[in-house]
């Protein structure tokens, strides 16, 4: 789940990290009124989903109420990266000496949180990450003891060598980031940048934080940040009904069950010249009401060309799904031509299911995905 830059800020905040204050508008003159209150410089920042909202035209610094109002009033007319702007965060406009970059992700690989640390921070740290990947420090976080003191000192000291007393400023911000990260069950903090100002204090001045789905459960008071509003009209539905839903850029929309079976599944799509249009695992339920949704979550996305099922029958039995895509064509208009391959569980009743309702349905996995692939080449 993706939260906000002014809900991880106050998050921050919460672990005693410098941060600036600020308060979200929702309109303009909101706006104006806040940097009235505040008086003097105040930053007008996006809050959307995204990053890069400085290089979009979602960052600005305005002089007084009147630009505020101004500049809001532009950034709130913004999309960035297809998400409408609804909310602007007005903070007190921070005089900027340095920018730098601190961040901790769950890193899959070593299986462990790695914190990251560059003191060439800002708007363009994935390039750095890209070209200078060297100028990018990391600690590995050991789980069985913690960030240990040394760990957060040594990524100080990197930030600012020759400058004992910001490079333990730097240390202790360090040490709240991962406790932050722990607590929040985050899999992604970021601070870019982390600036220091002309006397040499540093502030947070953006922060960024996922929370891992299924750390959910257990926190309620962070699920309470879910901003629905911000998420697509199908993520929404899908979490509703239970479906695992990732909407991808391709065209051929792909209803599987088992996420094991729902990434073979794009890898063949793949292998045989298509793009998939999306992950979505129906789970391993037994619910044609499931199989409703998934129809309607995939038409409403319209570079969906040619439809796929693929399901092999265990706990999930192939007549409940055949009697969801028979009840889903009665209540939903399906265009794009649909190919079924089930095997398992209820096959032959699926098939009857299917066929009494004018569907066909196939057994062998690759030849159903070669037609899906070639049906939505047909279609372009
Ligand atoms: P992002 O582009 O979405 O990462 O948004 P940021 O909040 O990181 O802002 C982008 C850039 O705008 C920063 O790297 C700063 O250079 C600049 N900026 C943001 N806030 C302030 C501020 O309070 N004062 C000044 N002088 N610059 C700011
Ligand atoms: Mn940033």
């Amino acid at each position: 789940m993706d939260i906000h830059e002014y809900q991880a800020r106050e998050l921050l905040r919460e672990h005693g990290i410098p941060v600036p204050p600020g308060e979200v508008a929702t309109t303009s003159e909101q706006a104006g009124e806040i940097a009235r209150k505040y008086g003097g410089r105040v930053v007008i920042k996006a809050q959307v989903h995204a990053g890069g909202r400085g290089k979009a035209g979602g960052v600005k610094l305005a002089d007084g109420s009147a630009e505020a109002r101004k500049f809001a009033e532009q950034i709130l007319a913004l999309e960035i990266k297809g998400l409408p702007v609804t909310k602007v965060l007005v903070a007190p406009a921070e005089e900027i000496a340095h920018e730098a970059y601190l961040g901790a992700v769950v890193d899959r690989s070593s299986g462990v949180v790695v914190l990251m640390a560059s003191s060439e921070g800002g708007i363009d740290i994935e390039e750095v990450a890209a070209k200078t990947p060297e100028l990018i420090y990391k600690e590995q976080v050991d789980p069985r003891y913690g960030l240990l003191a040394h760990q957060a000192s040594r990524l100080g000291f990197k930030l600012y060598p020759g400058d004992a007393g910001r490079a333990r400023q730097a240390a202790g911000i360090v040490r709240k980031l991962y406790d932050a990260m722990i607590d929040a069950g985050a899999s992604l903090v970021e601070i870019n940048p982390l600036v220091t100002t002309p006397t040499g204090e540093l502030r947070a001045i953006d922060a960024k934080m996922n929370i891992d789905d299924n750390e959910l459960f257990r926190r309620p008071q962070i699920e309470e940040l879910r901003d629905s509003e911000s998420e697509t009209p199908a993520e929404v539905e899908a979490r509703d009904v239970g479906l695992t839903y990732i909407e991808l850029d391709g065209d051929v929309g792909c209803v599987v069950n088992g996420a094991g079976l729902a990434m073979a599944t794009m890898d063949l799509v793949k292998y045989y010249g298509g793009q998939p249009a999306n992950f979505l695992d129906i789970g391993g339920s037994s619910n044609p009401e499931k199989v409703v949704s998934a129809l309607r979550i995939i038409t409403a996305d319209s570079a969906v060309k040619s439809i796929l099922f693929n399901i092999f029958g265990g706990i999930t039995r192939c007549d409940d799904v055949a009697n969801g895509i028979v009840e889903a064509s009665r209540q939903i208009e399906v265009t794009p031509p649909i190919t079924i391959r089930l095997t398992g569980t209820n096959e032959e009743e699926a098939v009857q299911i299917l066929e009494s309702a004018g569907f066909s349905a196939m057994t062998d996995m690759d030849e159903a995905v070669r037609k899906a692939v070639q049906l939505a080449k047909q279609h372009e």
